[in-house]
């Protein structure tokens, strides 16, 4: 039977009469029903490439298709027609998985399929997709199958190569310390390692079942720069700006993020890559640095730089809302003397001391202290009258008169004194400078002096004097 069915000008194998003995149950007419269906088959077997075969685990026979030797490189004469021959060319290592398939579908006497790697003449490796099905069997055991072999290598070779590249790019998106998100605008799709990393999530399903979206850790801010849900998209609006800014408050830490986003077209559908890169570290020396350059070293309270800086700031916004702007000029009195008697250092600490008990007593936000030079001070407030601006004053003059520094060169109070010079600007009714405002303090600040120091004058203009 084997001689026939290789010389056969049909590749598939012809039902032998030995084949038949092994399916006693099975009428002959079936059989020839079976083969005239087996010899349509191969036509289409051929044209498709497959290799077929035909197993009868009974005998252990197995005889296989003229294609199905090419596949492997294969001469009739290098196969005997057993199950052991075909057994022999699977590779070890895909061996045990694939007879435990083969096994399971001629138990359960149904289709199977799977992907194995078989030796080729030449030593290498073909991946094969072996395709079989039990055809005849009875109630107790399968007599014969019959399926096809194709040769897949191609496709594997691409499914890894693919895979390679899979990996490749996940590891990119993995090891990448920015956090790389996907989202399609509404919610998020993926997201990296680092993502997972800050937000404690082991993977994206679980973040899904708790959070909708990721904004949903943004902090608010009053400002354009930071990016916040109630101010629509956010993705979108992260890709319409170089970078947008992002505030997350996790426990005791405070990150600042710098958030882009590109817009790109897949599957027809709207697709953000969103990158949000810690900068935190930068944020925070940024800080260090403007708080650097703009506080006294000595006082720790704002230098001159900054005082020039913001008062006029607060001058025109204060003029535009028709606001109330005073400044208080402080200076201390005797201070030369102070130093020359008790040293420069300790003028120093004196410094220091006044400056943070004047600094405690402006409660309001919009005030600022800050030390104009040497021993002069300077609080810029918005009281809405000039009784409870001249009040302020005077509790400021008491405060370090009742701190009771030592100055027994300070004559007249024994103590650290200081002289207060108090200018004030309605701006619903006349328009001042700043530099008017500091001339004015400065003017009610040497009546203070002349008239014997500790204490407050309220600037008066020539009309008021009267
Ligand atoms: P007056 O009551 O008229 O203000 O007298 P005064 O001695 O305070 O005024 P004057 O302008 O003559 O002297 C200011 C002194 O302040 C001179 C200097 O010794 C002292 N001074 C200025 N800057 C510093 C500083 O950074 N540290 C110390 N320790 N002293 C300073
Ligand atoms: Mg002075
Ligand atoms: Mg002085």
């Amino acid at each position: 039977m084997l001689k026939k069915f290789l010389d056969s000008s049909f590749t598939l194998p012809v039902i032998s009469e030995s084949s038949k003995k092994h399916s006693k149950n099975t009428r002959v007419e079936e059989y020839e029903e079976l083969q005239e269906q087996n010899r349509l088959k191969e036509y289409v077997l051929e044209g498709a490439g497959l290799g077929y075969w035909d197993w009868y685990p009974q005998t252990k026979e197995h005889f296989v298709s003229k294609r199905w030797l090419d596949l492997l490189g294969l001469e009739p004469s290098d196969i005997i027609n057993t199950e052991d021959d075909w057994l022999d060319r699977i590779h070890p290592d895909d061996k045990l998985y694939t007879m435990l398939i083969v096994e399971q579908a001629i138990a359960e006497k149904q289709h199977y399929q799977t992907e194995f790697r078989m030796r080729h003449k030449d030593g290498h490796y073909v991946w094969i997709l072996g395709s079989g099905s039990p055809i005849l069997y009875d109630d107790a055991n399968v007599t014969r199958v019959s399926g096809t072999h194709q040769d897949i290598t191609d496709k594997k070779e691409l499914e890894k190569e693919f895979e390679r590249h899979r990996n490749y790019m996940k590891t990119l998106y993995d090891l990448n310390p920015n956090i790389i998100m996907i989202s399609d605008g509404k919610e998020l799709n993926s997201a990296n390692h680092a993502f997972f990393k800050l937000f404690d999530y082991v993977n994206i399903d679980e973040f899904k079942e708790q959070h909708h979206c990721v904004c949903k850790f943004f902090e608010y801010l009053e400002d354009d720069a930071y990016l916040h849900p109630s101010k629509g998209n956010w993705v979108e609006a992260a890709s319409k700006e170089d970078s947008k800014q992002a505030l997350i408050i996790k426990g005791e830490e405070t990150y600042n993020f710098s958030v882009s986003s590109t817009k790109i077209t897949f599957a027809d559908s709207p697709l953000y890559i969103v990158t949000m890169t810690d900068t935190t570290q930068h944020y925070n020396l940024q800080q260090q640095l403007i708080e650097l350059s703009i506080m006294d070293e000595l006082t720790q309270v704002y230098n001159r730089r900054y005082f020039n800086e913001i008062s006029v700031k607060l001058l025109s916004s204060t003029a535009r809302s028709n606001g109330k702007l005073s400044f208080i000029m402080i200076d201390i009195d005797n201070f030369k003397k102070y130093n020359d008697n008790y040293g420069h250092d300790q003028g120093d600490l004196v410094l220091k001391d006044l400056a943070q008990l004047i600094a405690k007593m402006h409660i309001r936000h919009a005030d600022m202290v800050c030390r104009l030079g040497g021993e002069e001070f300077a609080v810029l407030t918005h009281y809405t009258n000039q009784k409870a601006l001249f009040k302020y004053a005077q509790e400021i003059c008491d405060k370090i008169y009742v701190a009771n520094m030592p100055h027994k060169y300070n004559m007249d109070f024994n103590r650290i004194t200081i002289s207060l010079g108090v200018s004030y600007c309605d701006f619903s009714l006349e328009k001042k400078s700043i530099e008017q405002l500091y001339k004015e303090a400065d003017e009610a600040l040497y009546l203070s002096k002349h008239n014997g120091r500790n204490q407050v004058t309220l600037y008066q203009n020539e009309n008021d004097k009267g």
